[in-house]
Formats: structure tokens, sequence, C-alpha cells
């Protein structure tokens, strides 16, 4: 299957041709007819796997063959994140390079100058990526207007469907016009999210192309550790095992700083990527990060989603992850386009429970290893130990007491 076969225009075929892609990714293959055809859709793809392409190709040609040149939005794509619509609309902008004319995409995320956007906005737009609650800060201003839009792209759509986004999202599609074709990517879709996307969509079209080829690239480790170790383990690590472009992810931004400056002191060359920076400097060590000018970049769940920087040799939950679907999500960082990666998850007695479960619903079951000279000691309190046995680690003595005598109660 070529490009040129998905029946993209020549000056479709020569972005890709200048991006260095030489056939279309399964999603693509799957997605791109469809789009163009004008239907709603529900796309579950794995990040790396050439989503953005999937939508933005079809929706560009779509823009240029509809073209009223009006200066309205034609296009809304949502991201949960600033850093993801940044991305996406760079993506808009080297995809839409050969257009017969230009298409002005502009950006509008919280955290930057809000003059530079509205000056943006007011030369005529066509494609909008926005964070949600700057989009909203820029209809209620009046800045924007987007009842000629005719296409909705939720990217990363499980997440702003999410509760955290329900309220936003309601009030800016009640800004969009109810006739509108409706495009849902994400890499997973729980049932809670399938059940909201039914309000957005019409008679959409699903599709999915397996998520098993990327997952099963990332070697998955488990390593027990207790809390207070986990700094110098993943120093030891880092160090011993010569991770080279690594991302950590921290449950909170001060986690995430605290462990940054550690880092640092300890020689490792590490940035920082949350919430609580400005986003002149979460820009920047991201774009440090990309350009491997930091080795380490300690990052809280911002950095989870769609974000795409290449060969990532190692992720590591540091913290775990909130739910099964951010797990899948952050290991999604570390091998893409086929490349291999790792992806190591710290577990202490009072993560245990949690990760049975993130690996119950994740459908996976992780040997447990500990590192010499890290090794987890002490024991799990009453409620840590809600979690099933751990594989591979030998039972004390007070836990086969325990056993024993649960078993005589039950008989
Ligand atoms: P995405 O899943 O959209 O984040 O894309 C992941 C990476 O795959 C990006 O670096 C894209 O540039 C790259 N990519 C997208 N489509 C193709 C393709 N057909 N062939 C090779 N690389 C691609």
């Amino acid at each position: 299957m070529s490009f040129r076969s998905l029946g993209l225009e020549e000056y479709l075929l020569s972005a890709v041709e200048k991006a260095g892609y030489e056939s279309p990714t399964p999603i693509q293959e799957q997605a791109i007819p469809l789009v163009m055809a004008g239907c709603d859709l529900m796309a579950q793809a794995q990040t790396g796997t050439g989503k953005t392409a999937a939508f933005a190709l079809p929706v560009i040609q779509n823009c240029v063959e509809n073209d009223s040149d009006s200066g309205e939005v034609a296009v809304l794509v949502l991201t949960p994140t600033r850093e993801l619509a940044r991305q996406v609309a760079a993506s808009f902008r080297s995809y839409g390079l050969f257009t017969p004319r230009k298409l002005k995409v502009v950006a509008l995320i919280g955290g930057e100058s809000i003059n530079d956007q509205l000056d943006q906005i007011d030369r005529g737009t066509d494609i909008v990526v926005a964070t949600p609650g700057r989009l909203i800060d820029f209809i209620e201003r009046g800045a924007v207007n987007l009842h000629a839009c005719s296409v909705l792209i939720l990217d990363e759509a499980d997440k702003l469907l999410d509760e955290g986004f329900a309220e936003e999202l309601d009030t800016l599609l009640e800004a969009l016009p109810a006739q509108r074709q409706n495009l849902l990517f994400s890499a997973t879709f729980p049932d809670k999210v399938v059940t909201l996307s039914k309000r957005l969509l019409c008679s959409p079209l699903e599709i999915s192309v397996d998520a098993e080829p990327t997952v099963e690239l990332i070697d998955q480790r488990v390593i027990e550790v207790n809390r207070e170790n986990r700094g110098q383990l993943l120093r030891h690590l880092i160090k011993t095992e010569s991770w080279d472009h690594t991302i950590v992810f921290t449950a909170t931004c001060r986690g995430a700083a605290n462990l940054t400056k550690k880092l640092r002191l300890a020689g490792v060359n590490a940035g920082a990527l949350h919430g609580d920076l400005p986003q002149a400097e979460r820009n920047d060590v991201l774009d440090q990060f990309c350009r491997r000018k930091i080795s380490v970049m300690v990052a809280t769940d911002i950095a989870c989603r769609g974000l795409d920087v290449s060969r990532i040799s190692h992720v590591v939950n540091y913290d775990l992850p909130r739910s099964p679907e951010d797990y899948i999500h952050r290991i999604g960082r570390t091998a893409r386009a086929g490349e291999s990666g790792q992806a190591i998850s710290f577990i202490g007695h009072e993560d245990m429970a949690h990760f049975k479960l993130i690996e119950k619903r994740a459908g996976i079951n992780l040997d447990r290893t500990q590192i010499e000279s890290f090794e987890l000691i002490g024991e799990p309190s009453e409620n840590q130990k809600g979690g099933a046995p751990v594989k591979g680690k030998r039972k004390s003595k007070k836990d086969k007491l325990r056993e024993a005598a649960a078993k005589a109660e039950k008989h």
C-alpha cells in the first residue's frame, strides 16, 4: 500500500516524502480513506504508530478541497497537554508545507503570551490546535468563533473525555456547530470513555491497530525496592546500565523537582518537566531532551501522552501511575517507530496491591526482581497485603504462619 493509493494529493505526497515516510502505517491505511470520506471515527492506536498523520493528512486535504479562505476556524484539534498541542500543530504545519494555499495553523495553549496568540488569530486561522482551558478563554473574550468549524479532533481522547475535562468539553461542544465530523484518537478506550464518546459521535466507525507489536518491543521490568531507596537505585541503574535517554515519571510536581535536583547533584544530566514550571521552561526542557542535550527527563504525567521523542531507551515509573491506561501511555514513550526500549517500575510494599491491579487490567503478568544492595526489606503492613503474593520472592516465616492460620479458619 502506498500513500498515493490512499488517494492523497500531490502536495501531501511531497510532504510525506520530505518527512521521509516510505509507506503508510497500519493506522494510516485504515484511517485516511475514512477521514477523507467525512466519517466520524473512533480510532484506537498506540502512540508512535503514526496516528497524527492518520488524521492530519486527510483533514488537510479536505480543508484544501473545501477551502473558502474565509479566515475562520475550519478544524479544531483538542489535546490534554500543551506539549502535545505544540507537537500536533508542528505536524500540521509540516504536512501542509506544499498546499496550494498555505493553511494557517495556530496553537492556543496556556502559559504562553496570549497577545501573540491573539495576533495570530486576528490574521485568520484554518486549523486551531488547543488545550481546552486556553480555548475557552479565547471564546469568552470573543476572540475565536467556532461557528464555521466542521471538524473536531480529540487527540488522546480518553483523557479529554475524562472527568477532569468534562466541564470544559461541554462548554466547547456548545460553541461548535452540531453538524461536524468528529474524530477520536487514543491509545486506550476504557468502557467509560466509550459510553461518554457516544454523545459526541454520529454513527462512528471504529478502527484499531493491534497494540501488541509496540508493547511487545518494550522490555517491562518490575523492581522491588523500599521507597526511601528509590533515588539511590535510580542513580545506580542509570550509571551501571548506561541508560542514555530516559524519562522518569513521578506522581507530583514537587517529587519531580526534588528528584531532578538530587540527580543533578549526583552528576546526572537531568531536567524536570511538570505543571508548576513556567511554560517557557517546560518548552525548553522538552526541547533539550528531544535534542539529547539532557539525558534524563523527570516528569509528571503531563509527559505521558502522545509526546513523540525518538529513541527513548528507558521509561521509569519511579511512582506508579494511577491507572492502567496511564501505565500503557507512559511505557509507550519508549519503543517508538519499531525501536526497542525498557520500562521499569519501582514497587515497594505500599505499591504491591496497586501494581497487581494495573497488571490485571492491562492483561500482563510480570516477574518481580530485586537489585543487589537495594533489596526490599521490612514487612508489608496489614492493609498493604491486599495485593497478591509477590512472584519469585521468598515468604517470611511470619507470612507462612499467617497463611496457615487463614487456611485453618476457612476449613
Ligand atoms: P505519532 O504516532 O503520530 O506520534 O507518530 C510517531 C512517529 O512516527 C512520528 O515521529 C512520525 O514522524 C512518524 N511517522 C508517522 N507516519 C510515518 C510513516 N508512514 N512512516 C514512517 N514514520 C512515520
